[in-house]
């Protein structure tokens, strides 16, 4: 019995895309959709109210820094993540794995898990699957996820491969160490950009039969066709009757390309970082609200946007926000990026509810004078 229930709603008939259900214990979420990250317990410079403001419907959360600082079994005596951040809708844990790889020289790999030092004070610590799932219970998200080594990239081949058979281990030893039947368990497919090894890594983790599926070792350093093309294929290796999940894409445009190959969910640090570093989203394409190009510009960031900063202010205050270093402007601008791109899911899912998520993509294309990296 799962923790979930996903329905696919409706699969366009012109491509892979597809609208669905994810029923989950604290609400139900409209797929494809998008997730703001919650690295610490927060996205960052929104109330949990604006997050549903501007329509987010379920958040990621890391567990690497939730472990780190304050602690997984802290935040398991407040009540766990939904009562300590005050946020009642649903919410994934990420399982730690990238961030634990991203620490390069800090951390050592073996068949039990990883031995890591933390970033902050140099400390000692110890991730195994079993840990990851107990720091993960204890956090209490609605969609927990397997602990997964993501390759670097560039990798040898065999070093990919033998990751990759390490992820599934791995995944095995995550399934049997879950204990709360309140939770669902993704597995996460690895093999960097190799088709077969791809194609092995979904066929094992199938076999284990999890809640959902993602793609990890996207987004690692790769040209953006080799992404768009690992996604292209990766879509049919994973069953029509689970939630699909690329993690940590990403652009527009990735994201465009990721229901375009039939993917459901997708999180990424992009509209809130880029907000922070006055980097705006539109349906044109992307502006810097520091050009001086703004300076007088009594526009709002995108005329056809219908959030609440589009609403009410210019281009050219929030470039005097930016430039004094007010923390309205962090604040308003990520309000905006969030908008577009919970507003960009919606309206995908309009689409594919129509049968037109093709033209869809064509027209995304045609606002930006851009071309897909793949023809197909
Ligand atoms: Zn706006």
């Amino acid at each position: 019995m799962s923790a979930i229930d996903f329905n696919v709603i409706h699969n366009d008939r012109g491509c892979a895309a597809r609208s669905g259900s994810l029923t989950t214990p604290h609400g139900r979420i409209d797929t494809p959709i998008f997730m703001p990250v919650g690295t610490q317990a927060t996205v960052k410079a929104m109330t949990p109210e604006e997050l549903c403001e501007v329509g987010a419907q379920i958040i990621l959360a890391n567990t690497y820094h939730l472990y780190i600082r304050p602690g997984h079994e802290l935040v398991e005596r407040l009540g766990g993540l939904h009562s300590f951040m005050h946020w009642d809708r649903p919410i994934l844990t990420d399982s730690g794995g990238f961030q634990v790889f991203s620490l390069g020289e800090l951390r050592k790999i073996s068949e039990d898990g990883v031995r890591f030092q933390s970033h902050l004070d140099g400390s000692y610590h110890f991730i195994s699957p079993e840990r990851a799932i107990a720091i993960q219970e204890a956090l209490g998200a609605d969609i927990i996820m397997c602990f997964d080594e993501c390759p670097p990239y560039p990798a040898e081949y065999d070093y990919v491969s033998r990751s990759a058979d390490l992820t599934t281990r791995w995944a095995l030893r995550c399934r049997e160490a879950k204990s709360r039947d309140d939770q669902a368990l993704f597995g996460i497919v690895q093999g960097g950009m190799h088709r077969d090894l791809r194609e092995k890594s979904a066929s094992e983790l199938r076999a284990l039969d999890f809640d959902g599926y993602a793609i990890g070792g996207l987004s690692v350093g790769e040209e953006k066709e080799a992404m768009h093309r690992v996604m292209g294929y990766c879509g049919p290796l994973l069953p029509d009757n689970k939630p699909r999940y690329i993690m940590g894409i990403g652009a527009p445009e990735d994201l465009v390309e990721g229901i375009y190959s039939g993917f459901d969910m997708f999180d990424c640090v992009m509209p809130t970082r880029n907000a922070r570093n006055g980097m705006l989203f539109t349906s044109s394409g992307t502006i810097n609200i520091k050009n001086a190009s703004h300076t007088e510009e009594s526009a709002p960031i995108d005329e056809g946007c219908g959030c609440y900063v589009c609403g009410n202010y210019s281009r050219a205050y929030l470039r005097h926000l930016y430039r004094s270093g007010e923390i309205l402007a962090s604040r308003l601008n990520t309000w905006h990026n969030l908008y577009y791109y919970l507003s960009l899911m919606a309206d995908a899912r309009k689409a594919i509810s129509e049968d037109r998520f093709t033209q869809f993509r064509q027209e995304f294309y045609a606002k930006r004078e851009r071309q897909p990296t793949i023809d197909r």
